[in-house]
Formats: structure tokens, sequence, C-alpha cells
């Protein structure tokens, strides 16, 4: 069989193959009937001219900007002997010019934030302490649409050794500066674009404190009721170039998701248990998104770049602030560079004693030498384009279903379509076996036309096909005429 590309489709691919050869020796299962492979969308134009305004010198600006301020620590917000122009309140006033500047350039496309709290007392905050967030808020063209929000954030603070100390340098170029020239950068781009529902594009305070700023950010969005269906969290995405490292890869970046929800209640677990619903959370919908937009946007000819999905929450020891967005209930990932160098994180800046071997071996701390610019623009380019993609998505189907009123062979799935979604919206059915990591078949769902809602007749679509709910997982998803695809929705 002949797949559209052999690179990025990666695990897809390899899947679809391994499944279809397969059939080499044996019968043809009824879910190969019919089945056409999962394909990348066509690009959208007015997105690819977005991502080519991204370039790595406004990454370096951010970055250089960001580690001048000497340390980020979000405790020495409380500081008041730091010099002029130093520590994380200057730090917040710079973004938030930044978001400004940018709104200016668009005739005040953007509604920017200063969210300031005070955090109370805990272990990494010894006093009751001031933490701004700064966001800026791309406000939605379609009134029907611009309830429905997609969001990207990073950490503006930093730390050294001493996660305490509010004075010492603590560059934080990697973690996370890098993150925030990605929200930053993303603004930049997509503000030129009408976009029909809302971006949010954030910097938070206190990650290195405990998750402190996303946290509190997590909740208002919750309290406010916003309709948050993507978070894109950026911590680490500085593609980090040590001096003789040769493990390093700068053509992927990691994109972690949690599995089984941990806002899901007792009986939703049960459920997920029960159904074989582990690996297909809305965080995990929202990580094969990503990875579906890549191929769209990254295609192998123009120099490959592919995000690898890692089916955990994060990695080993360490937490992030899309883990506070989970906590709310909401679908969120983190993108992190392919491999960390653990000298340049959380460390004291310690230089080499002159004349000593391997310059980059001997020094520690987040330094921006270590800092790869064209690599952070690749992964602020893909985060771009998979807020764009949502966000002129017609929204995921509404309720998906399945029948199980009687034992069948078949399958029915039904949905109701997305609040506004219009005439030209059609709907994609998708399936994989089980042990498929990301979706590989795909059918047009053929001859719908939709109904206005009304409360006699509810909007409720539904197809029948011939393939067994009992050994595939089953999925469906909006796509407007443009092409634009919504996160896929799992019954
Ligand atoms: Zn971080």
């Amino acid at each position: 069989m002949n797949f559209p590309r052999s690179f990025p489709c990666l695990l897809s691919c390899l899947t679809l193959a391994a499944a279809v050869s397969s059939t080499a020796s044996l019968a043809q299962p009824d879910f190969l009937a019919g089945a056409a492979p999962v394909t990348p969308a066509a690009p959208d134009p007015a997105i690819v001219r977005a991502l080519q305004t991204i370039q790595p010198a406004h990454i370096e600006e951010t970055i250089k900007a960001l580690v001048g301020f000497g340390t980020r620590n979000t405790l020495s917000s409380m500081e008041t002997d730091l010099p002029p122009g130093q520590g994380i309140n200057a730090a917040a006033d710079w973004i938030a010019g930044q978001f400004d500047q940018i709104s200016k350039e668009c005739g005040g496309c953007l509604d920017v934030h200063r969210d300031t709290f005070t955090q109370p007392i805990s272990e990494r905050v010894p006093q009751p302490t001031t933490l701004t967030n700064v966001y800026a808020v791309l406000r939605g063209s379609d009134p029907t649409q611009a309830k429905r929000m997609v969001l990207v954030t990073g950490h503006y603070d930093s730390r050294n050794t001493n996660v305490l100390d509010t004075h010492g340098s603590a560059p934080g170029a990697n973690d996370d500066a890098s993150g925030v020239a990605v929200s930053i950068e993303c603004a930049r781009a997509l503000s030129k674009l009408h976009l029909p529902s809302t971006v949010v594009f954030v910097a938070v305070a206190g990650e290195e404190q405990g998750l402190d700023g996303s946290s509190h950010l997590a909740k208002l969005a919750k309290s406010e009721g916003w309709q948050l269906e993507a978070v894109l969290n950026n911590d680490i995405v500085g593609g980090n170039t040590t001096p003789g490292d040769s493990l390093q890869l700068k053509d992927r970046v990691r994109v972690f998701s949690e599995g089984v929800p941990v806002a899901a209640s007792p009986d939703q677990q049960r459920r997920i248990r029960a159904l074989g619903q582990e690996n297909d959370s809305p965080s995990r919908e929202l990580a094969r998104a990503i990875a579906d937009t890549a191929r769209t946007y990254f295609p192998a000819d123009s120099g490959p770049f592919a995000p690898v999905l890692v089916f955990r929450p994060d990695r080993y020891l360490r937490g992030g602030d899309h883990s506070s967005f989970n906590r709310e209930g909401f679908a969120a990932v983190r993108f992190t560079e392919w491999r960390e160098d653990f000298n340049h994180q959380h460390q004291n800046v310690v230089l080499p004693p002159p004349g000593s071997g391997n310059p980059g071996e001997a020094i520690k701390g987040d330094l921006i030498q270590f800092v790869d610019f064209a690599y952070v623009a690749k992964v602020a380019r893909l985060n771009a384009a998979t807020l764009a993609t949502l966000a002129a998505s017609p929204g995921a189907p509404v309720k998906p279903g399945l029948e199980t009123k009687d034992l069948d062979n078949g399958t029915t799935l039904n949905w109701e379509a997305p609040p506004g979604a219009g005439p030209d919206v059609h709907y994609d059915l998708l399936w994989r076996e089980t042990s498929a990591p990301d979706w590989q078949f795909v059918q047009k769902v053929p001859g719908y036309t939709l109904t206005v809602p009304t409360a006699s007749v509810p909007n409720t679509l539904s197809v029948k096909v011939p393939i067994s709910k009992d050994n595939v997982i089953f999925g469906v998803r909006s796509v407007d005429a443009a092409g634009h695809r919504s996160l896929v929705a799992v019954p």
C-alpha cells in the first residue's frame, strides 16, 4: 500500500503497515474494508503565511530580554533592593509591553491582562507573595464561535540551585524563556489572522514554586466558565545544544499527555477501565491533533519536524503547568525538547576555569548560549499551526455516542453538530486498532444535511458501519470547507 509519505507519520504509518501486512497470510478483517489511511489535510495558505512570520531573530530578542532581568525568581517580586530593571516584576512589565506592541500593530486586536494576586505561604513560598500572570486574548471574530478558546502558555519565572534565592543569577534561558518566546511569537503570528474562535497567549509566574501561576489561571478559567478546548504548555523548548552531545535531536519535540484524566470522577474512571479508554483522554486527542497538524505544516520536503507523542503526563521527577489545567478538567499537553541537559536547568551559573578542556561540559546554568533559536522557532510554528487550525475549525462534534442497545457486530455512532456549524461542515469517522497509538483509518461521512436544531428535532447525526466496535476505537471529527479539522471526539 502506498502511504502519502514515509515521514513524519512515523507511528501511525508503521502501525497501519503492520495491520495491512498482517493480512498477507490472514484473511482481511472487517475494519480494513473500505478503509482509507489517515492523510494530512491540505495546508491553509493564510496559516502558512502566518507561520512564515515566526523567525529565530524574534525568539532570540525575547530570550535575550528575559535573561537580561538577571533573575526572574518569583519571590523576587517582594524585594525592594534589586538593581533597577532586575527581577520578575520588570520581566512582567516587559512581557505586557510586548503584547501591547503586538496589539498596536494589529489595530488593538489583543486584550492584554495582568492578573496580580497574593500567593499564600507554602513550602517554596516563605511569605505571602505577589504573583502576576500576563496574558493576551485574541477575541474570536465569529460571535457564535468566540466562546471557544485555545491557549498557549509558558512560565516566565526562573530559578537557580536554591529555589528561594531572590538575588542570585537565574537566567532561565531554556527554562522557560523559550516557552514564553513561543507564546509571544504565536501572538505576533496569529494576530494577523481572523480566527473565528478565541486564542489566549499566556506567560505565568510561580511555576518553580509549585505551579502557582498556572494553578491560579486554570481555576480562574474554570470559575469563569472559559470553554478551553486546548492548552499547549511549552516548557524547556530551547533545543539545548551542549558541545559534544550527539544525542540531541533537532527535528523532534516531545508532547506529553495524560492518559486517564486526573480530573475523572470515580464513576468516570470505572467507565474508562470498562471500555478500555485509558488512551483516549481529551489531552491525548489533543496530542494526536498536534501530530496531525504537523503532518500538514511540516511536510518532509520542507525540512522535517515532528512531535513525538509521549503517553505519560510528564517526565520522571518533574511537573509542569499543563497539569494545573488537567486538574481543572481541561485538555492540556506539554511540549519539551527531545533531550534535556540537567546541568543547564535549575543550576547556579558556573563558568569553566580558563584553559579547561571542553567548555560546554564544564559550564553549569541555564545560559542563552545553549539555546537554539531556530529550533524554538519550529516549536513555535507547530504551536501556532495547532492553535490556528483548532480555532478555525468548526469545533468537535458534541455528545458523541455509540448505540449499545443490542448485541451487534456492526456499529452505530451518533453525535450532535457543534454549535454554529454551517452546511459546509462535514464529518470524518476515524478508527484504529485498540493497540494502535494514533488514528489509522478514516471515512468521510456522506449524505448528511444538517437540520436546524429545535426543541422537537434534536440536531443528531448518526452513521452505521459494518465494523465491530469491540475490535477498534472509533472517533469523529468536524471538518469545514477549507479543511480545518476539529479535535476528534471519542464516544
Ligand atoms: Zn520549567
